[in-house]
């Protein structure tokens, strides 16, 4: 690449003209070996280098950085024009790449997402435009998969930003910045306090609060969600076993605890996140029926992955039971519910917004109701608001209600308060 690199540039100041590194990474590429092997892993690499061969010049070089990371110099472009004929160039790239391909003897479509460097408008040396690709790819992948992005100046200070609240992330939990809220959740019919969602929170030193939305994928991309995640566990763990300590919980608060799938995949199936939630129940007295971990629909289409597998029967096994988080908005397919121990379904708060103006909301509310019941799972609506949701989901015969109208997010003393005074939805509502 270096020599190439050497070439092109010697070219382009001869001929006056431009060039771009295209940066490409797979969508999805780590499932697919994992699932098929990596002799599929290969092949797939094989048939999508040989098709971005046929779509590039000779004069162009194709190459790979290792993993499902390749390079693209494309030469010879327009100083007036370079930009968009990178952009046009990418975007027929992706096109092509998106073509289903056959391993296995089944269909699948990979994405890919492209970052694009201009010489010398993004950097003079290599180094420093193969860095401005990488963060402009890092950027595509962010706002979603099969896209590309142009690097830009607005970019380079966001991608530093994200590279410095990364770093602070281990000194963070050290000086404990990060703290956790809980959402009371009310059973509707006898308005007794039912649990409560434990949600995670960012007071930076200096920046203030960070939002989830920000941190929570930066963590999970660098991997630092690992270590945060069963800090949270280990928190609300201790948590609920101080509030048993002052009696506060004779019947049982049911503690939701949210994960992200990655703490799910960590590599090498051997199920290290549900044996260490297993440490945490042990060293801290929590009994398995005591907690719930939240998982978002859209990660039940992950059901095949070897080591989500290995941690889901193993919590399974310990006795752990889920709830699906944002039911309704991640095409999870219902045989998806029957691989993993779920018991709870959490209607997304999109769906709660206009349940009480909106016929086709309302329908489908009263869908998941019933197929909850048939299926013996437990439903709690998300995001309720209003009275008025409150009453019909009352009338609809959902079981489990949590939203700002009967509680906020809230620090420990706050709950701890409800809980001694036995706190009731229905004193509240009934006015
Ligand atoms: P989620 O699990 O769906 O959490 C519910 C979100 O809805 C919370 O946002 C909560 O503050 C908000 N909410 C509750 N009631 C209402 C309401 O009546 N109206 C409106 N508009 N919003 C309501 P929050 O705290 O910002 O959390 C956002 C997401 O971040 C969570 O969505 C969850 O996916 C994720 N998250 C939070 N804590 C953790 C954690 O410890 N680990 C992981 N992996 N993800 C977490
Ligand atoms: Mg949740
Ligand atoms: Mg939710």
């Amino acid at each position: 690449m270096a020599d190439r690199f050497k070439t092109a540039k010697a070219r382009a100041k001869r001929d006056n003209t431009r060039f771009a590194l295209l940066f490409l990474d797979l969508d999805g590429f780590k499932a697919i070996n994992d699932s098929l092997g990596h002799g599929a892993g290969d092949e797939l690499l094989k048939i999508l280098a040989e098709r971005l061969r046929e779509q590039t010049r000779s004069t162009d070089t194709l190459a790979r950085l290792g993993g499902d990371e390749f390079v693209i110099l494309l030469n010879e472009l327009n100083p007036g024009d370079a930009r968009r004929e990178a952009e046009s160039v990418a975007t027929k790239l992706l096109a092509e790449l998106s073509l289903p391909v056959v391993l296995k003897g089944r269909e699948y479509v990979i994405h890919a997402s492209f970052g694009i460097a201009l010489w010398p408008d993004h950097g003079e040396e290599l180094e420093i435009l193969l860095q401005a690709g990488d963060a402009a790819m890092y950027e595509a992948k962010r706002k979603g998969r099969g896209g590309f992005q142009v690097y830009g100046r607005d970019l380079h200070t966001q991608a530093n930003f994200n590279l410095a609240l990364e770093r602070s992330m281990p000194p963070a939990l050290e000086s404990n910045q990060f703290y956790l809220l809980y959402q009371p959740q009310y059973e509707i019919d006898s308005g007794r306090l039912y649990g409560a969602e434990v949600l995670l929170r960012w007071h930076h030193h200096k920046l203030g609060e960070i939002s989830r939305n920000h941190f929570i994928p930066l963590a999970e991309s660098n991997g630092f969600i690992h270590t945060l995640g069963l800090w949270v566990l280990r928190q609300a763990c201790r948590q609920k076993q101080a509030w048993k300590a002052k009696g506060l919980c004779r019947e049982n608060l049911h503690l939701s605890v949210n994960i992200s799938v990655t703490q799910l995949l960590q590599d090498g199936g051997d199920a290290s996140f549900a044996r260490a939630l297993e440490a945490i129940l042990t060293e801290t007295g929590v009994h398995p029926s005591e907690l719930k971990l939240e998982l978002t629909e859209s990660a039940f289409g992950q059901s095949q992955h070897p080591d989500l597998r290995a941690n889901i029967e193993y919590l399974d096994r310990m006795g752990i039971r889920m709830a699906m988080d944002d039911f309704g908005t991640g095409h999870a397919s219902l045989g998806s519910l029957k691989l993993f121990p779920v018991d709870t379904i959490k209607i997304d708060r999109t769906f709660i917004k206009d349940v009480a103006k909106n016929a086709d909301d309302e329908a489908i509310v009263r869908a998941v109701v019933a197929l909850s019941k048939t299926l013996n799972l437990k439903v709690v609506a998300e995001g309720v608001e209003t009275k008025q949701q409150l009453e019909l989901l009352r009338e609809i015969g959902c079981g489990l209600v949590q939203g700002f109208f009967s509680g906020h997010p809230m620090p420990s003393p706050e709950l701890e308060k409800l809980l001694a005074e036995r706190h009731h939805l229905n004193n509240s509502t009934s006015t």
